[in-house]
């Protein structure tokens, strides 16, 4: 008796180990993907693209249907809603790091970009920005940079000299425009984007480069690529970036006058 109860409880022991250890197997498993999804999930960076910003007053009466014109108080909000929920923000040069696996991605970090070089960038966002720590990025259209007096709507060159919150990169020399119905970036021959890369040289470090309108070519991401650019943006694409995509076809969200505050967090807590 005594051997046949042995024996049933060998058996016994032996079954729920059988059943047991796949059982562990499956959770350690299910954990490990659990943790890879999350972290790469987790690992993906939201770059908001901003254009201009006016005092409230100037948005009413000049530009109340303006998508592309943001009031004061709006960017405010949403400043101050980044800041409420813990966000810090990177520069181009932390954003390249954290592409070139040198730098961790704290668990709420955000870029600010701003498009074309308009004076609100110094008089208006910098203020802001540096009253909560932050700091952002405008790609600004040289030509326009050359021109601008100040009475125009635009940084001028001695604008650009202080970049303690705002950095100013490439936008371009003169490629913010069409021809003949095209993108100027499509009409151009991969000898004049060069020249154009060299005269927006005299005005900023282009070692971060936004295409105009977001849109771009294998002759330009080749002409940025042979002169070292590091990271290259494109537009409306309405997802975050992640290391997996091209260093030349970074993608940003469009936060304009028509994005809700509920629309920019849907931004921030994308997958
Ligand atoms: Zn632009």
């Amino acid at each position: 008796m005594t051997t046949i109860t042995a024996r049933k409880k060998i058996i016994k022991q032996y079954r729920n180990r059988r059943v047991i250890l796949p059982i562990i197997i499956s959770v350690y498993l299910l954990a490990a993907l659990f943790h890879i999804c999350f972290m790469q999930n987790n690992d993906k960076i939201a770059i908001l693209g901003f254009h201009n910003v006016v005092r409230d007053e100037v948005k009413r009466q000049e530009y109340p249907y303006n998508m592309w014109v943001e009031s004061e108080s709006v960017f405010r909000e949403r400043i101050a809603y980044l800041y409420e929920q813990g966000y810090t923000t990177w520069t181009m040069q932390e954003l390249y790091e954290w592409k070139c696996e040198k730098r961790k991605k704290p668990e709420k970090v955000v870029v600010l970009t701003f498009d074309d070089g308009y004076r609100s960038s110094k008089d208006i966002i910098a203020p802001i920005l540096k009253e909560y720590g932050y700091r952002g990025t405008t790609f600004v259209v040289g030509s326009l940079v050359k021109q601008a007096d100040e009475t125009s709507i635009y940084l001028s060159e001695e604008d650009l000299k202080d970049q303690e919150t705002m950095e100013y990169y490439s936008h371009t020399y003169q490629m913010h425009d069409h021809y003949n119905h095209e993108y100027a970036v499509d009409h151009f021959s991969k000898q004049q984007l060069q020249k154009d890369y060299e005269q927006q040289l005299s005005i900023t470090d282009c070692s971060y480069v936004a295409y105009p309108f977001g849109h771009y070519n294998t002759e330009i991401t080749s002409v940025l690529e042979e002169n070292g650019v590091k990271l290259a943006f494109g537009y409306h694409e309405n997802r975050k970036a992640s290391k997996t995509d091209h260093a030349y076809t970074l993608p940003r969200f469009s936060v304009n006058a028509y994005t809700t505050m509920d629309t920019m967090k849907a931004m921030l807590e994308s997958e």
